[in-house]
């Protein structure tokens, strides 16, 4: 019996017994069992150079996967909209070279399966978490799943929408903490720590936290890893770039390499006080 109630219409997503959590394989490597899974990468694919260079940084670094855009979910038309399929060969390219799994973003039900072609996760992003024809595509997708929280869903909208997923027949996702929309103007978004102690205890996915969106502030990072990994996150998505300033998206929000390097490092430390490894 779990402290939290929630509604019985969630039945696929929600935790039966203690103990019982879904490990998920990706090339090998386990999300949500005992180490602390970090994906490590830039906002978006930009050029060859660029992502080739983030992947041997990150990797060099410890990271577990490569992260990074080929189509990209823009709040605006004018903005880099991603490289398409160009994108997903440098990705491929990457992983060819690093051996990291790379995990990128899908926003329509019609390009699942080329997107599946090239990626080991198949991200959705906040702004689609509720695109049912697009959770239902992925419920008949064989590669796991990383579900960004919604900009302003519950937990029981978010896990509902995981529902369609593992309804589907697709047994591995990955829920993701991103940030909700609040009254902050400070910040971009507001990173919900809570949700991830709530995730931990009412259901049986893994739970990963993205400091980078959840903040939008480059300074904000390293303290925002270490706190959701000291709640229990299973891991991390974090925006690196080899130069922030030049980056088409997202700039603000993402590390270089010699602070990406410091903050695993530190999280080392963290994640062993609280029974985890990196
Ligand atoms: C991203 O990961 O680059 C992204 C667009 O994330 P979100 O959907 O959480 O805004
Ligand atoms: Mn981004």
């Amino acid at each position: 019996m779990v402290g939290i109630e929630i509604s019985s219409k969630i039945k696929l997503a929600v935790k039966i017994a203690d103990g019982d959590n879904t490990v998920v394989n990706v090339r090998g490597r386990e999300v949500g069992g005992r180490k602390v899974t970090v994906i490590a990468g830039p906002c978006s694919v930009e050029t060859r150079e660029q992502l080739l260079d983030a992947a041997r940084a990150v990797k060099a670094a410890g990271a577990s996967m490569l992260r990074g855009g080929a189509f990209k979910p823009r709040t605006r038309p004018y903005g880099f909209q991603g490289l398409g399929e160009e994108g997903l060969k440098i990705l491929a390219e990457a992983r060819d070279e690093t051996g990291l799994p790379i995990v990128t973003e899908v926003m329509e039900p019609d390009k699942v399966e080329l997107v599946e072609a090239y990626a080991d996760v198949l991200q959705v992003g906040a702004r689609n978490s509720q695109n049912y024809p697009l959770l239902k595509k992925l419920g008949k997708a064989k590669k796991p799943v990383l579900l960004k929280r919604g900009l302003a869903n519950t937990i029981e909208e978010w896990l509902s929408a995981a529902e369609y997923i593992l309804h589907g027949g697709n047994p591995d996702v990955i829920l993701c903490e991103r940030g909700l929309r609040t009254h902050g103007k400070l910040t971009r978004f507001t990173m919900d720590l809570s949700a991830i102690a709530i995730i931990k205890e009412v259901s049986h996915l893994p739970i990963i936290a993205d400091p980078s969106h959840g903040t939008g502030i480059r300074s904000l990072i390293s303290p925002m890893s270490k706190a959701a990994v000291a709640v229990g996150a299973d891991g991390l998505i974090v925006e690196v770039h080899p130069n922030p300033e030049e980056a088409l998206c997202d700039g603000p929000q993402s590390i270089q390499p010699p602070e990406f390097r410091t903050l695993m490092g530190e999280l080392r430390s963290v994640a062993s006080s609280v029974g985890r490894e990196l």
